[in-house]
């Protein structure tokens, strides 16, 4: 297939923002693609090469890339940075300098997708010595048959910067019209994707075997599966409403949720993000063949860090000593850990997640062999409010966040937030201020004992409707000079010169970020705000809402994916009940 014809559709998608536009872009591109290249399509539309539990990564540097365009083009690499810094898009610099390109190429061949595809993959498995010389070359072997246009995307998609507002929904709808001629059929395309987390299988199934292919579509092991997520409530009460009178209640441990799949020899562990961790935990790897009972399994537990002499539970923050590539096994050492177990999404060759919450706790009770390194998450039945109360005691004192409730008669609803799963956490009881997950979006350089780090952020939530971050606050308490450190380590690689288009603020940053981390907030109040974006129009026109005192309350939440983080129903459904609240309280008075 011809890359000129998905060069020029990222060209027209750009050019737009509105959903029903960028749907059709795609449903005319997919009509194009042979059935062979529909899912490097799928891939490269999202600016990637495979799945992101494979981590594949480009990992071009922009130097790299001018070095590549110089290269190919002939032009000194200085005329090349200011050709960048006055566009602030390098794929678009680009452009413009490969139009005036002083070297002619007599043999110009025609460049495929499959070819790009396979450079790019080439490009992105080469490491060690000589690498970067071999990086240039082949980029600068696909400018040497590019256009200045098919040049621009091709960089664009090396550098990470292609930015083609659509989220996974849209390429879903546009898969949905294309193949079956039927949008509604969204849904079933949705559930392949939640037991997949790959959108190119799912694409390639249906254009191969049509709907009729998804419908039969099975979870994988070694593919993850995105995680069933819980509402919060805040009170035990609400718990009775919503559940009824008999349900599962587990002490909600604070650690990182990990799914482990298992077969014979091989294991991998991914996180909730889905992001492969099995080289952080190689107690694990090693451990969990002895203690899992089956030829194979999908399970899913929570990774505790624990005191070693007394044996309580850590708090989360202690397993961020995990996340090194180096010294490992000291590391091993110094921060034990449990893995405490709460569900089995499969078991010897056969789906579990049509089982229900009953069915399935026998399952993992039947096929883990506890000892003191694996456990299984406390549970009770409980039918009434003191129940719940005693549970949420010990549950505390035993160094857990809360509770999760769980209804009995209902599956595994993979990749969905519901209320078959619910959350009781200690900070969520009578409180206004409750803590929220935000994406870090801009910075403002700091000041005094702050200078050289960013002394206050900009944070957004996440918009699911619109797939963007509208801002929510400002937030400069809080920190401790280790943590300022640390987020200067972590954001100073994601600084971008222009703000990416899926940012929603009217404030201007000092730095614009690209929006990937999630850090953790508590505040005093919701308040409607004339600056912030957050549900914009939904309470009152022209304004939005926003945090009132933010703080930081030290936790980042490397686990979490700016799409995980706290949406604008939440803001709006705690600003409600804030307000009621507050109501309630003034009539007892
Ligand atoms: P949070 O910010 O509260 O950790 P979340 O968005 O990561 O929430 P939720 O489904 O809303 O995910 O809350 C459940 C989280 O709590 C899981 O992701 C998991 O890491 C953790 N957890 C601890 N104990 C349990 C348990 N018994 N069952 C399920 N999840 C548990």
């Amino acid at each position: 297939m011809e890359y000129s014809i998905l060069a020029e559709v990222f060209q027209k998608m750009e050019s737009t923002t509105k959903r029903l536009e960028l749907t059709q872009f795609l449903v005319e591109l997919f009509e194009k693609t042979p059935h062979e290249v529909v899912s490097k399509i799928v891939y490269l539309i999202q600016g990637k090469l495979r799945p992101d539990f494979e981590g594949i990564e480009l990992g071009v540097a922009e130097k790299l890339a001018m070095k590549a365009i110089s290269k190919s083009s002939g032009i000194a690499i200085k005329k090349i940075q200011e050709a960048y810094t006055k566009d602030g898009d390098m794929g678009h610099a680009a452009a413009v300098i490969l139009e005036q390109k002083t070297q002619t190429t007599f043999l110009m061949e025609s460049i495929t997708v499959e070819r790009v595809y396979e450079t790019l993959f080439k490009i992105a498995k080469l490491e060690g010595s000589g690498s970067q010389d071999m990086k240039i070359k082949y980029i600068s072997s696909l400018l040497n048959d590019a256009s200045p246009l098919e040049a621009s995307f091709i960089l664009k998609i090396l550098l990470g910067t292609l930015r083609l507002g659509i989220a996974e929904n849209t390429v879903m709808d546009a898969l949905a019209i294309t193949y079956s001629g039927d949008k509604q059929n969204r849904k079933l395309l949705q559930n392949a994707y939640n037991v997949s987390s790959d959108l190119g299988k799912v694409a390639e199934t249906i254009a191969v075997e049509g709907i009729e292919g998804i419908k039969k579509f099975k979870i994988s092991l070694f593919n993850p599966i995105r995680p069933m997520l819980a509402d919060r409530v805040k009170s035990e009460k609400e718990v009775i409403e919503k559940m009824g009178n008999e349900f599962a209640i587990e002490y909600k441990l604070d650690g990182e949720r990990v799914q482990i799949h298992i077969a014979g020899e091989r294991i991998e562990l991914f996180s909730r993000s889905l992001e492969k961790i099995s080289d952080y935990y190689p107690d694990i790897t090693e451990k969990m063949p002895k203690i899992i009972q089956a030829d194979d399994a999908i399970l899913e537990a929570e990774i505790v860090a624990i005191n070693e002499n007394t044996g309580d539970f850590l708090p989360f923050q202690e397993l961020m000593h995990r996340r090194r590539k180096y010294k490992i096994e000291k590391a091993v050492t110094e921060y034990p850990i449990t893995v405490n177990f709460f569900d089995v999404l499969y078991c010897n060759g056969k789906d579990c997640t049509e089982l229900n919450y009953n069915e399935r706790r026998r399952k993992l009770e039947s096929i883990v062999k506890q000892n003191e390194f694996a456990k299984f998450i406390p549970m009770t039945i409980a039918k009434n409010e003191n129940d719940i109360e005693e549970f949420f005691e010990n549950s505390i004192n035993a160094g857990s966040e809360g509770l999760m409730l769980k209804m009995l008669d209902k599956p595994y609803q993979a990749g969905s937030r519901g209320s078959h799963w619910l959350k009781l956490k200690r900070e969520y009881r009578n409180e206004l201020g409750d803590s929220l997950d935000l994406v870090v979006v801009g910075g403002f350089f700091g000041k005094g004992r702050r200078t050289g780090s960013y002394g206050t952020l900009l944070l957004s939530t996440y918009d699911e409707n619109t797939d963007t971050f509208p801002s929510i606050c400002k937030v400069g308490t809080g920190f401790t000079d280790d943590s300022l450190d640390q987020l200067y380590q972590i954001l100073n690689p994601k600084t971008t010169i222009k703000k990416n288009p899926r940012i929603n603020s009217e404030m201007e940053a000092d730095v614009w970020f690209e929006p990937e981390l999630v850090i953790e907030v508590v505040a005093s109040e919701i308040t409607l705000s004339p600056i912030h974006k957050v549900a914009k129009d939904e309470i009152r026109k022209g304004t939005g809402l926003a945090l009132r005192f933010p703080k930081f309350t030290g936790k980042i939440r490397l686990e979490k994916t700016a799409e995980d983080a706290s949406t604008d129903e939440e803001v709006i459904s705690l600003y409600k009940g804030q307000n009621k609240a507050v109501r309630d309280k003034n009539l007892i008075q």
